[in-house]
């Protein structure tokens, strides 16, 4: 019986037990995944559960980041992206990835083909952890230019500055200029969110062959996914890097790489729906 879990402070709202849960059902497998509330003062002495009780865990706020001083490694891309989403163990040791940033490539290479092409120009709307995975994984895919928009511009300026030259922050106030160069428009906040304010830019000046994702998944569509298909942007929702993040994650505790599929994505689109 293998058993991993989530972990968050608070969990409530994860929906990783469903799509854990459906995989652990799909491939008639003898494991467990369940959610687990830990407060950051309880997070050290359940890192060392890893190996015993459980097999690995995945990370959610508050927790990302804090995490890492309590494992014994962590691989190149979760030290690029400073944050940790995946825990697993071996050899009694314990270590941390980060799935986000393959999750939200993998959902881009799926739904919008040759959205990397060659000039690859993106405006980023967030500077939190998520916008973090993201510009981890335009500067993977040799992004020629990477603007980050942020209400809080020190942030922006931060994470500009760690991922190099091609990287640089602005202000909300320069979008439209900023949206006539840009091939892809990420939104990397939480705003257009269930319960959360919308996500108030306007789009124009946005050429109409770039392509607009929205790491929010919860309306699965969002304001601004529906503006930008309004005007004929190609549009990508944050469901399928949830999905596809959790893919790695899976195949590392129960050795078996499991597949997204439409029935697990409409089990998921169900579970949203219900809870709106
Ligand atoms: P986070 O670290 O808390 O960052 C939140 C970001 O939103 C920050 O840039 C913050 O700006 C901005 N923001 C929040 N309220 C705002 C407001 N009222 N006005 C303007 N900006 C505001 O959160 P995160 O972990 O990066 O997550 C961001 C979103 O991505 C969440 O909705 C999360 O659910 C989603 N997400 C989705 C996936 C997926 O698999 N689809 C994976 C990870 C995250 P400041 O820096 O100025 O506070």
């Amino acid at each position: 019986m293998i058993r991993a879990c989530v972990i968050g402070w608070p969990i409530r709202q994860s929906r990783s037990p469903l799509i854990h849960g459906f995989w652990i059902r799909k491939y008639g497998l003898s494991g467990s995944y369940e959610k687990r509330e830990i407060a950051p003062e309880e997070l050290g002495a359940f890192v060392q559960r890893i190996g015993t009780d459980f097999a690995g865990c995945n990370v959610t706020v508050p927790h990302k980041e804090e995490v890492m001083k309590w494992l014994d490694g962590v691989d190149d891309t979760a030290r690029a992206i400073g944050a940790v989403n995946t825990i697993w163990s071996e050899g009694g040791k314990r270590f941390g990835t980060n799935t986000d940033m393959a999750g939200f490539l993998v959902n881009l290479d799926q739904q919008a083909p040759g959205w990397d092409r060659a000039p690859l120009s993106a405006v980023v709307l967030g500077a939190g952890g998520a916008a973090r995975a993201v510009v981890c994984g335009l500067v993977r895919r040799k992004a020629a230019k990477i603007v980050l928009v942020n209400r809080s511009r020190k942030r922006a300026e931060e994470l500009a500055r760690e991922f190099g030259p091609n990287s640089a922050a602005c202000e909300y106030h320069d979008l439209p200029g900023l949206l006539e160069d840009a091939s892809l428009l990420v939104n990397a906040t939480s705003l257009g969110m269930v319960g959360k304010a919308d996500l108030d830019v306007s789009l124009e000046g946005l050429s109409p062959s770039a392509v607009v994702t929205d790491l929010v998944y919860a309306p699965l569509k969002t304001g601004l996914l529906e503006k930008a298909s309004r005007r004929g942007n190609r549009t990508v929702d944050g469901l399928g890097m949830l999905l596809h993040q959790a893919v790695p994650a899976f195949e590392k505790w129960f050795g078996v790489k499991p597949e997204v599929t439409p029935e697990l994505r409409a089990l998921i689109e169900a579970d949203i729906r219900s809870a709106a």
